[in-house]
């Protein structure tokens, strides 16, 4: 499973630091399931795909989403921000 380095910032979710680095545009958060949230630098856009059972987190583009992030602002007027929420699912191997 591939476990990236800032997920581990987790713990640090309530420091002030984070708050200021988010307010700088350095640092953004997405919610990956019920937990607390992880913070990534702004720079590495990708979006999370999280298994409801056994909690692997798979990594997809940003780009990945734009068909589905143009037809909901087009047809609903909403802009999507992808990146904050994780889509839930089962990985590969769950569904195996
Ligand atoms: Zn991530
Ligand atoms: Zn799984
Ligand atoms: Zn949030």
């Amino acid at each position: 499973m591939p476990k990236e380095k800032f997920e581990a910032l987790s713990q640090y979710e309530t420091s002030p630091l984070f708050d200021d680095l988010e307010r700088l545009g350095v640092v953004d958060h997405a919610h990956l399931g019920h937990g607390p949230a992880v913070y990534h630098l702004t720079d590495q856009e990708h979006h999370h795909l999280v298994c409801e059972r056994c909690g692997a987190v798979v990594e997809v583009p940003d780009q990945t989403l734009a068909p589905l992030s143009r037809r909901l602002k087009d047809e609903y007027g909403f802009s999507l921000r992808p990146r904050h929420f994780a889509m839930a699912g089962l990985c590969r191997s769950c569904r195996a």
